[in-house]
Formats: structure tokens, C-alpha cells, sequence
């Protein structure tokens, strides 16, 4: 039994400051934009009252942090999980700045969430606390300003609420202006088709990408997941489809193993029940967490939380690709010891930014009134994620670095470039 909790040895707002800092030396970034750039422009906490099924009222913190918006309007997700707070939230909504950046996208960088643990909550109660935390938020969000999107432990359920609440705020002639306030809403209510699916869909393509690039296929390749959610689970089938062999999957609760495979379907029909655990799944067999990291296999996917790959475990990884699903799985002192060991690390800002690309999808499809279909939106993602994983490539050849400094320096030299074009105010 283990937990997967975010490890505070190292914050994940030091990880991300360190990667920034290193990237802000080698491209000599102009001073003034890394001061700009170093801190966060806003961050907000509200506290709101919600009332629970048994009539007691309870005050919840909300965040929302927006880092950066020289190119767009403020994007990144909202989580709903015991470890949200100001420091993480800072950390994440700068990935978002350089995810949006390095897919080309219009988009700053913002994240937020609710400092809960959801499994503790009713439907209903989740419902109140959402558009509550919506209406608390006020302002502070909308169509062109700020827009959020699903993250770990929320859904499209969540998004919807928010939409509703939102524009319910609204006066009745604007009212259907407003539903891009939010991405990854369900499909019936302005939802993208497939945009469940993109973020898995994009973490499999880079890995992908990387074996072609390679001239390898991924077939029989063996490959490991941490967190069987969303990215975890879409991620998994897509490789499985491909011929990847789904070896071991960890979460908060279990560590299963079977070295002829688990079968992805059979896993999801298990955990979805279950509030997402994969727990008690006859299909493999329950190991000792601490085995995970040290298994045999060729590609390992961190698809939970932050700080997940440090000091007291990189060096067990006998994975050649860690293909990053998760945002900021790896510290730095992590990240040191699995490029030492010769570990390809894909990024999370180029590994896990189809969501954000899929949500820009949606966000245009909204303002444009217009409806996609499946393919459509599948071939668009993967144009935009070949795009962007080319530039990268050609950066780690050119410069014979790493893939994550790579995407850094084409991340913050875009921003840079943006703010050298329009200069600063006033
Ligand atoms: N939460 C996702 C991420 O971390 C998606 C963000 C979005 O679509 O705005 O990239």
C-alpha cells in the first residue's frame, strides 16, 4: 500500500525556477523580460462558503494563479486535490506559459484548483462547490482573459458546471458568447470531439515521434504507467493499439504488474467503478510499490503528480524514454541523474501539451461557432504536435543538448521575442 503524495523535498516551484533560470543563462535572455518573466503576474485565493448534504457549511480555499499573458489570454487547468496551493499552482501555471508557447498557441499560462480531496464529496456537493468556487472567481476568468480546463481529478462535468455558472452570470444576449470561458467541457455543450483523449493521444505521438525519429517501431516495445486517470489510461491504449506492451501500472492505492501484458480495457471497466483506482484488479498481480521504479521495460509514462523521479528513485529507472505525462514528474536532481544514465526525457511541455492544443480546438471552435468532427480534430492535433516536436528535435541536434533545455529555449525565446516587439507599458 503507498500513496502517491507530492513530494516537498524539493517544490516543484524551485524545479520549474531552476529550469528557468538555466534556460534564461544559455540564451542570454534579455534582463528586464527575466525579471518579467521569474514571477508570476497574479495570484488569487478565494475562500467561499458551500453548504454540505448535512446542512453544515464549509469554506474551501480556491486558487488561481495566472504566471504569464504576453501571448494570449491566461490558459492552464484547474485541479481538485489535497496538495493545491499557491507555490504549486505557480509552478504550474509557468509550465502552461512555456506549453502554450512551444505549441504556437495564442495562450499565457494560468492554474488554479480547490485544496480538496474530491472522494470525500457527494456529486451534489461537488456541483456547489464548483460553481461556487466559479462565482468566487468572478472576473478573474473568462472567454478572452482566462480560461481553464480539466486537470487531475476534474472532468468535463467539472467544466460544464463552470460554463453554466459563468454564463449564467451574464446578461441572457451574451449569455452563448461565453462558453469558452472554459475547454473540456462534455461534447453536447460545446465540448470538442476527442478532446478527452488529447492529452494521451499527444503523449503517445511524441513517443512515437522520438522512435521513428530513431528508425524503430513500437512494436513489443514494454513500457510502464504511474497514474491510471485520464492521461494515464488514454495514453496506455494508444500505445497497447499501437503494439506496446503494457507492463505495470501504479497509483495511489496499488502497484500491478504482469509480464504478459495488461489489458487496458479490461483495467478501465475495473477502475472506473471505483472512482478511478485500479485496486483489486484480478488481471495482474499486486507488487511492492517500491519495485516500480526499478522494472524492466523500455519506456516509462509518470501520468500522476509532480516531483515523482528524484534523487532516491532516478537511479533505479532502467527505462530509455520517460515520456512525460505528468506535469513536473522530475526534479531536477532527477532529471540530472537520468540524463547521466543516457534516459531520453521527453518533456512534459511538449509530452503532455496535446490537451492544451486540443483545448485550443475547442476554444476556436466555440468563437467560431463552428462544430468539428472526430478526425478532423485527430489530424489537427497531430500536425500541430509533429510541428512542434520537429523544432525541438532540431534544437537538442543543433545545440547537443537535452530535450527539455531544448524546448525552454524555443518556449521562452518566443515569449521574449513578443515582448521585445511590443515593449513594456507605459
Ligand atoms: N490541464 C492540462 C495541462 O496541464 C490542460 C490545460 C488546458 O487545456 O488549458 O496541460
Amino acid at each position: 500500500m503507498t500513496t502517491l503524495v507530492e513530494k516537498k523535498k524539493q517544490g516543484m516551484y524551485e524545479t520549474v525556477m531552476q529550469q528557468f533560470n538555466a534556460t534564461a543563462n544559455i540564451i542570454n535572455l534579455n534582463p528586464n523580460i527575466r525579471k518579467i518573466l521569474g514571477i508570476t503576474n497574479n495570484e488569487i485565493i478565494v475562500h467561499f462558503p458551500v453548504k454540505m448534504d448535512n446542512g453544515e457549511v464549509e469554506v474551501f480555499t480556491g486558487y488561481r494563479v495566472q504566471h504569464n499573458n504576453a501571448l494570449g489570454p491566461y490558459k492552464g487547468g484547474l485541479r481538485y486535490h489535497p496538495s493545491v496551493d499557491v507555490e504549486d499552482a505557480k509552478a504550474l501555471a509557468m509550465w502552461m506559459s512555456w506549453k502554450a508557447s512551444l505549441a504556437g498557441l495564442p495562450y499565457g499560462g494560468a492554474k488554479g484548483g480547490i485544496q480538496l480531496d474530491p472522494r470525500n464529496y457527494s456529486l451534489s456537493e461537488l456541483e456547489r462547490i464548483t460553481r461556487r468556487f466559479t462565482y468566487a472567481l468572478g472576473e478573474n476568468i473568462g472567454p478572452e482573459h482566462d480560461i481553464p480546463a480539466p486537470d487531475v481529478n476534474t472532468n468535463s462535468q467539472t467544466m460544464a458546471w463552470i460554463a453554466d455558472t459563468y454564463m449564467s452570470t451574464k446578461s441572457t444576449s451574451e449569455r452563448s458568447q461565453n462558453q469558452h470561458v472554459v475547454t473540456g467541457k462534455p461534447v453536447g455543450s460545446g465540448g470538442l470531439e476527442g478532446r478527452d483523449r488529447a492529452t494521451g493521444y499527444g503523449v503517445y505521438l511524441t513517443i512515437k515521434f522520438l522512435y521513428e525519429s530513431r528508425g524503430k517501431s513500437l512494436n513489443k516495445q514494454t513500457f510502464i504507467v504511474q497514474g491510471f486517470g485520464n492521461v494515464g489510461y488514454w495514453t496506455s491504449k494508444f500505445l497497447v493499439e499501437d503494439g506496446a506492451i503494457l507492463l505495470a501500472v501504479q497509483d495511489a492505492h496499488a502497484t500491478l504488474y504482469n509480464e504478459e501484458g495488461i489489458s487496458v480495457d479490461d483495467l478501465f471497466v475495473h477502475s472506473s467503478p471505483r472512482k478511478g483506482s485500479i485496486e483489486g484488479f484480478t488481471g495482474a498481480k499486486e507488487i511492492d510499490p517500491e519495485e516500480f521504479f526499478g522494472l524492466d521495460c523500455d519506456i516509462f509514462v509518470p501520468a500522476a503528480l509532480g516531483n515523482q523521479i528524484t534523487a532516491e528513485n532516478a537511479f533505479k529507472i532502467k527505462a530509455k524514454i520517460v515520456a512525460e505525462g505528468a506535469n513536473g514528474p522530475t526534479d531536477n536532481e532527477g532529471e540530472r541523474i537520468l540524463l547521466e544514465k543516457g534516459i531520453t526525457i521527453i518533456p512534459d511541455i511538449l509530452c503532455n501539451s496535446g490537451g492544451v492544443i486540443g483545448s485550443y480546438f475547442e476554444w476556436l471552435q466555440n468563437r467560431n461557432g463552428e462544430l468539428w468532427q472526430l478526425e478532423e480534430v485527430m489530424a489537427k492535433l497531430e500536425k500541430k504536435l509533429f510541428e512542434a516536436f520537429k523544432k525541438v528535435e532540431r534544437e537538442v541536434r543543433e545545440r547537443d543538448t537535452d530535450w527539455r533545455t531544448a524546448a525552454y529555449i524555443i518556449a521562452i525565446s518566443r515569449i521574449e521575442t513578443a515582448y521585445v516587439q511590443r515593449g513594456i507599458f507605459p
